[in-house]
């Protein structure tokens, strides 16, 4: 059977050009991440525009997901060259600044932060991490707005790079003006979902929904996870949200990357018995940026992220500024097909339903009745694409078809594990949608005459409400 778990790929220079992306998207991205930490909006417009494009000449659903860069603190603008610190000096940090003229400051050099909060946060003692902790600096005082550190390990500091303060509640809000923009401007592009960076709590997601709904938009809300606070409040973010992403880059410089495989695994794990969809992110192929091969370890990462149950991984540089990004997907789209055929694969146990929810129960008992009738797929009639995720949820090993009226829903279910979509026009009737189930199986090649299937769906000619399974074998007549 073909790939069940998907492929997020982020668009950037190395899929402009319109054959590579084509290759890109016929070798396999289900969905496509605009990365507003980078590029205009002009730019995401055109890439995004040609990647439906090519999506609808090529018969794949792909969908977009609006990655908001959050209050990402990064260095300013320095030197051409960068600025050397030696390790043992001491530097001046000053914040809310964007560049200098003179990057000295009282006799030791200084570096711009685009943060104005940072002397407000930081304390004597803290430790700052330069570009993913290359660079390692201690707070020794803290004055006159300023944040004066001895350098731990030295190197070059460079523009923009980011700087990340492990263990430091930082103040500023999830949301910055950027983002409030940036979120308006994916509402009217029609963004399939929103990823929110440096989630701290479930406020955070409902507030970002909030804004999502007062923009006219319904796109559902992705928590980034990548800080100390969100894995302390999981479970309540978890509760909130409509899917989560490992975000292991950020993770990893916040609480040392000793930390994020067993923190991801605890992620996955509690994503998957609260039935929401879970991304693996960042570096999984990260040497292909600049090799045609990955290395034996990112496979192993990429192949262990399936076994732990993820729904979809991710490629970030790889796909955005890589010298080989159809390659990344292709080699990324094997090695997920061959994991998901080793026996070490182990089906998720279905999700405990802690609050008994009906649309759950029977989208469990559908898995089990298909199981049990060996039915050839499963189809879910679905609004909004919700039940569908339920049943991919449960892992079904037949195909899973979501039919939809709405070609919002169908993209959505782009990121779902497992799931195919195709449109239909709402049917008011069980006898019609019946019809259209078998149709549409019948023309994909999902199932043939003679064979048994799954229909899961609410009430005909309801919005919602999942409460119905319909054993049906291809070409027996239909009665309601
Ligand atoms: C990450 O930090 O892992 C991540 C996915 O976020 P970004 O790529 O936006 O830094």
């Amino acid at each position: 059977m073909a790939r069940r778990a998907k492929i997020v790929a982020t668009l950037g220079p190395a899929l402009d050009d319109r054959e590579k992306l084509r290759a890109a998207i016929e070798a396999g991205i289900d969905v496509v991440r605009l990365n507003f930490s980078h590029g205009d909006h002009d730019t995401h417009a055109r890439r995004l525009e040609t990647v439906l494009e090519l999506g609808a000449r090529l018969g794949r659903n792909v969908g977009s997901l609006a990655d908001l860069q959050g209050p990402k603190m990064r260095l300013g603008l320095m030197p051409d060259d960068g600025l050397e610190i030696e390790t043992g000096s001491e530097v001046y940090l000053l914040p809310g600044v964007e560049q200098l003229e003179d990057y000295e400051s009282e006799g030791l050099k200084a570096l711009p932060v685009v943060y104005d909060a940072l002397a407000d946060d930081v304390e004597p003692g803290a430790l700052l991490l330069i570009d993913d902790g290359s660079l390692r600096l201690v707070a020794s005082r803290v004055e006159n707005g300023t944040v004066r550190a001895r350098v731990v390990a030295g190197g070059v500091a460079k523009s923009r790079k980011g700087l990340n303060l492990p263990g430091v509640a930082v103040s500023a809000a999830c949301l910055t003006d950027k983002d409030l923009e940036d979120l308006k401007f994916a509402m009217e592009l029609g963004a399939d979902w929103v990823a929110l960076s440096f989630v701290r709590g479930p406020d955070d997601i409902i507030d970002v929904r909030n804004r999502i709904h007062a923009l006219g938009g319904e796109s559902p809300v992705i928590a980034k996870l990548e800080r100390p606070e969100a894995i302390e409040r999981l479970t309540d973010i978890i509760d909130v949200t409509d899917a989560v992403m490992v975000a292991r880059g950020d993770l990893g410089v916040e609480i040392g990357p000793e930390r994020v495989p067993a923190i991801q695994k605890e992620i996955i794990a509690e994503a998957n018995a609260e039935s929401r969809p879970v991304i693996t992110a960042t570096e999984m192929l990260d040497s292909m940026i600049s090799s045609p091969r990955p290395t034996r370890a990112e496979a192993s990462d990429v192949a262990n992220a399936i076994f732990d149950g993820t729904d979809a991984v991710m490629l970030s540089g790889e796909t955005a500024a890589g010298a080989f990004p159809v390659e990344a997907v292709r080699t990324m789209a094997r090695i997920v097909e061959v994991a998901e055929r080793s026996p070490h694969l182990i089906h998720p146990s279905p999700p405990p339903h802690s609050e008994l929810s009906v649309p759950k129960v029977v989208s469990q008992s559908a898995v089990q009745v298909a199981r049990d009738v060996r039915a050839t797929a499963i189809v879910v009639f679905s609004m909004t694409g919700w039940s569908v995720q339920l049943v991919s949820k449960c892992r079904p090993e037949m195909p899973l078809v979501g039919l939809t009226p709405s070609d919002r829903a169908r993209r959505r279910t782009s990121m779902m594990w497992g799931t195919e979509a195709a449109l239909v026009p709402m049917k008011d009737r069980a006898q019609e949608l019946l019809e259209a189930a078998e149709r549409v199986l019948l023309d994909g090649n999902w199932a043939a005459y003679g064979d048994v299937i799954v229909l899961v769906t609410g009430p005909p000619g309801s919005l919602g409400g999942t409460s119905r399974i319909w054993v049906h074998r291809i070409g027996d007549q239909i009665v309601s």
